[in-house]
Order: structure tokens, then sequence, then C-alpha cells
């Protein structure tokens, strides 16, 4: 799948996009992210200033404190704040819901990028696609119905 995103990447089919918002609306007719959850057991998000003071307000804590208590900072890189443990620890176990859900990072918000212009996230696809099913389900469906790309 990741060979097949990178034939897609260099050499782009007419409409691409268009096409990947078509298939997008059947992906998610076909998937439950409550019956999967796994974004939040197995990775993190990347946390902004802005995500960190609206959590941190929402739990009524100081931004420092919400830092300290739940986040460690990228070495290196773009010095991004991120979880310090997989799962999440919004995450509930049993029931798959996000305890911050209104509030939640805008990495999560956004997640997987399905619907982000594919020259700007097909990198990000090619992590995902083992971990998302949803990404999976796209890739599948490209690879099926895009014309002109060898799968
Ligand atoms: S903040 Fe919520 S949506 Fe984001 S990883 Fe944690 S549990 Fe999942
Ligand atoms: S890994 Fe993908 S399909 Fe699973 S919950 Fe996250 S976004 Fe939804």
């Amino acid at each position: 799948m990741r060979r097949y995103l990178s034939k897609v990447e260099k050499n782009a089919p007419r409409y691409l996009d268009r096409t990947i918002a078509v298939l997008e609306k059947e992906v998610w007719q076909q998937t439950d992210c409550l019956d999967c959850a796994n974004c939040c057991k197995t990775m993190t998000p990347t946390y902004t200033n802005k995500d960190i003071k609206r959590i941190a307000a929402h739990l009524k804590m100081t931004p420092n404190d919400f830092r300290t208590k739940w986040l460690k900072q990228e070495r290196g890189g773009d010095r991004d704040w991120m979880n310090k443990t997989e799962p999440c620890q919004f995450l509930d176990p049993k029931t798959h819901f996000c305890s911050i859900y209104e509030v939640r990072p805008a990495d999560c918000a956004g997640f997987p990028h399905l619907s982000k212009k594919f020259k700007d996230f097909g990198h990000i696809h090619k992590q995902n696609v083992e971990y998302c099913p949803a990404t999976y389900r796209l890739v599948e469906k490209m690879r099926e119905g895009l014309v002109g790309v060898g799968s």
C-alpha cells in the first residue's frame, strides 16, 4: 500500500482529491471509530499551545500543570508536545469515548486527515495505513477505483 501511495504521489491522476472525497464518504459509511479507537490507543496527538490552553482550562488546571502531568516534548524536530503514555489518558478504555471530546486537540479532530489535499497528506496516509482502518479502506478503494495508477 505504501508503494502504491508513492506511485500516486509521483503521478497523481486528474481529479484526485475529488475522487478521494467520494471514496471517503463510503469509508465513513463502513467505519465506526467507536469500534476501533486504535489511534487513541497506539498513537499520540501533537498538542499546539492553543490546544494546551483550551484543554487545561476545561480541566481547571494551569497550562504548566497540564504539561507536567500529561505531556512530554519531542526531542529535536519541531519540539512538539505529545502524550507521555499510550493509550491516551483521555480515552475511556471501555466505551472508547474521549473524555475531552469537545476540547480535544485539533490533531485529533482532523485525524485521519482523509479529506485534506493528497499532495500534503499522502505521506501521513503512508504512516497511518498500518494503524487506521479508515485509512486502510480509503487506500483499498483508491487501488480499486483510480484509473491510470498501477497498484
Ligand atoms: S485526546 Fe481524545 S481523541 Fe485525542 S487521542 Fe486522546 S482520547 Fe483520542
Ligand atoms: S484509527 Fe482510524 S478508524 Fe480507528 S478510531 Fe482512529 S480514525 Fe477511526
